[in-house]
């Protein structure tokens, strides 16, 4: 395998994380700018997620209980596990 392919939502939503965290470079960058173009479920996948980041962000200028975080979390897992293909 040459590089970082994106040929699945699979694959999109594997690598999503380190997206919105503006980790991923390069290739695996112009994969997922790809995908999200072409795949409307990612699309509001990553919405919803960047939109939470935002509004967890917004809430860290305030001590954030470890409940909260921890309750974030499981509700991210579930909205991705939910989500299925
Ligand atoms: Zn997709």
């Amino acid at each position: 395998m040459t590089g970082t392919e994106i040929n699945s939502c699979t694959e999109a939503l594997r690598l999503l994380a380190a997206h919105l965290d503006g980790e991923l470079g390069g290739h695996a960058h112009s994969e997922m700018e790809r995908h999200l173009r072409t795949c409307r479920s990612c699309f509001s996948r990553a919405e919803f997620e960047a939109r939470l980041k935002a509004s967890i962000a917004g809430l860290a200028q305030e001590p954030v209980p470890p409940e909260l975080s921890q309750r974030v979390h499981t509700l991210l897992r579930e909205f991705t596990v939910a989500g299925g293909d």
